[in-house]
C-alpha cells in the first residue's frame, strides 16, 4: 500500500487501530525515518489517545493505558546486546494482555516473543513510503482481515 505523505501513514495506523484485538505482537519493520513510529501515533490517535505519542528511542517503552486497549510501544534500536532486553525486565510486558508494538525487533532477538502480525514500512522510490502488512498468526491474521475490509 503506498502512503504518500505522513497523513496518510497517520491515517493508515488510525485504520490498523480499529482492527486491534485487546491482545497481539506487532513487529515495526523499517529504516529509520521509515515511519514506525508516525504509524504508531496514528494507531493510538485512532484508539483515541489524545496525548503526546513520542519516540521510545530513550525510555525503550512507552505504555498508553489511557486508550480503550492498552499499548506498550517499544524501541530497541539503541541496544547493543539483546540481553538487554531481559536485564530491563521487558518480557514482562509480553506476558499479559496488551497490544505490543515493536520497533528494531532484531536487537532483541532470541529474547523477545514472536510476532502475531509484521508491519513493513519502506521509503519509496516514487516518494512517501511503502506499507506492507503481514500476518504470522491466527490473531495477526484476524486483525489483517478487519483492516482490509
Ligand atoms: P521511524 O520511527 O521509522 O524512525 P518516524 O516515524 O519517526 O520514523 O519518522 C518518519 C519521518 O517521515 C517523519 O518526519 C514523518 O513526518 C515522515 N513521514 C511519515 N510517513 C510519511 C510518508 N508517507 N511520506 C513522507 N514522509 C513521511
Ligand atoms: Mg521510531
Amino acid at each position: 500500500m503506498h502512503l504518500s505523505d505522513e497523513a496518510a501513514t497517520l491515517n493508515a495506523g488510525e485504520i490498523l487501530a480499529r482492527s486491534l484485538p485487546d491482545s497481539l505482537t506487532a513487529y515495526l519493520v523499517g529504516d529509520l525515518g521509515a515511519g514506525k513510529t508516525t504509524l504508531t501515533r496514528g494507531l493510538l490517535r485512532g484508539l483515541g489517545y489524545t496525548g503526546k505519542v513520542k519516540s521510545p528511542t530513550y525510555t525503550l517503552v512507552e505504555p498508553y493505558k489511557d486508550s480503550r486497549i492498552v499499548v506498550y510501544h517499544f524501541d530497541f534500536y539503541r541496544f547493543t546486546d539483546a540481553h538487554e532486553f531481559l536485564e530491563a525486565g521487558l518480557d514482562e510486558y509480553f506476558e499479559g494482555l496488551g497490544v505490543r508494538l515493536v520497533e528494531w525487533a532484531d536487537r532483541a532477538q532470541p529474547f523477545l516473543p514472536p510476532a502475531d502480525l509484521e508491519i513493513r514500512l519502506q521509503v519509496s522510490a516514487a516518494g512517501g513510503r511503502d506499507l506492507a502488512l503481514r500476518a504470522l498468526t491466527g490473531a495477526g491474521q484476524q486483525c489483517l482481515h478487519d483492516f482490509m475490509t
